[in-house]
């Protein structure tokens, strides 16, 4: 296992410019290449609304006149729905009659372009973006890639304090802050993402979680499917069942309770769970008390 969690998600700098590579880029890294494009073609660009998310709004000027506003998204290994669309839309509500474009390289969900035609916004995606790149001069490709993939190129910014961010796992103290105790007490399936302090199934609770699970204790009573990632403890009480992929400091299974799956003990010092690392990786602000931000790639079931 990787004693660096972030060694996962930065792999080493990459030969060339790839949709995939557009996907993993640290958003922050990702809007610099937007507008080092605009301004490769002549344009002035300004910043303008940030999103918590990361996501910004920029501003071309052609000449001295606004010529565009683009969406730049800030979650954009993710591909982006209609009300992504909207939000923009609304944001720009004063744009009269001049180009608007969003940008991300995850591409567009169903139902995003129609939104887009009747909006008048332009839909840029990783494919079309990256045509874009590779129509400015070999020396200035180079020269981006080189700059923008220098470090951890892969690792998230903040998006309030633009200090790099770590897994949600290991940052835990900061990751738990807040958030509160949970409770399933009937059968039933979770589709959407769970994290919490101490997740609780009752007796009578047999849920089937679609999504992963990020809690700092886990109490089984009932019946639990899923993919859970507990930083503390997970106790299986007489009579329940835990099947799935389960990552913990510690695990009791008490006598008659069954853990059914594939379970990963974590040390003290190895925080990081050995599960598949997949767009469901959380991440938070470690720079002192002031940023609560915790960002969340695992959009794709929007
Ligand atoms: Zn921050």
């Amino acid at each position: 296992m990787a004693s660096d969690p972030t060694s996962l998600t930065s792999p080493s700098a990459p030969a060339e410019w790839s949709v995939a590579l557009l996907r993993a880029l640290d958003w922050r890294r990702f809007q610099d290449l937007v507008t080092a494009l605009l301004v490769e073609a002549g344009y002035e660009v300004q910043a303008g609304s940030t999103f918590s998310d990361g996501s910004r709004i920029l501003a071309a000027h052609w000449k001295r006149k606004l010529a565009a506003r683009l969406f730049v998204a800030g979650w954009h290994r993710l591909r982006a729905g209609p009300s992504d669309i909207e939000q923009f839309s609304k944001a720009i509500s004063s744009n009269s009659g001049r180009r608007a474009v969003f940008i991300t390289p995850g591409g567009f969900r169903s139902h995003s372009r129609s939104m887009a035609e009747s909006q008048h916004i332009e839909l840029v995606d990783g494919e079309q973006f990256l045509r874009s790149l590779e129509g400015v001069p070999l020396e200035e490709q180079r020269h981006l890639l080189r700059v923008l993939t220098a470090g951890e190129f892969a690792v998230p910014s903040c998006p309030q304090c633009e200090a790099k961010m770590v897994p949600w796992e290991s940052h835990l103290a900061a990751a738990y802050e807040g958030l509160l105790p949970r409770f399933y007490k009937k059968p039933g399936t979770e589709a959407e993402n769970v994290r919490c302090l101490t997740l609780h199934l009752r007796r009578r609770a047999h849920v089937q979680f679609l999504r992963p699970v990020y809690a700092k204790d886990l109490v089984v009573e009932g019946r639990a499917v899923g993919n859970f990632n507990v930083a503390g403890r997970v106790t299986i009480q007489r009579g329940a069942c835990l099947s799935g992929l389960v990552s913990a400091r510690s695990i009791n299974v008490e006598v008659g309770g069954l853990l059914d799956g594939e379970a990963v003990i974590l040390s003290e010092n190895e925080l990081s769970p050995n599960l598949p690392r997949s767009l469901s990786q959380l991440w938070v602000c470690a720079h002192g008390t002031g940023c609560k931000i915790v960002l969340d790639f695992d959009r794709n079931a929007r």
